[in-house]
């Protein structure tokens, strides 16, 4: 018997997942998170740290930095 053995994988999420530093965004009522995207070089509003999917397909894990500065939208 000579049997390949996939190598396991715990999601779907294809090999590198970047990080990346998140600036908070203070608006009317709620409290984002703004990252550029290593993928599109947009940048994307989330609700949450941690693992997230851009709207354009990357996966990334959001962090955030000790000394983001905070941004107020209009
Ligand atoms: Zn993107």
């Amino acid at each position: 018997m000579n049997r390949t053995i996939p190598a396991p994988q715990y999601t779907s999420i294809a090999h590198d997942v970047p990080t990346v530093p998140a600036t908070d965004l203070a608006t009317s009522g709620t409290r984002q998170l703004v990252v550029q995207c290593p993928r599109c070089g947009e940048l994307h509003r989330h609700l949450g740290l941690g693992l997230r999917r851009s709207p354009c397909g990357q996966h990334y894990v959001i962090s955030t930095p000790h000394t983001a500065p905070t941004l107020t939208a209009a």
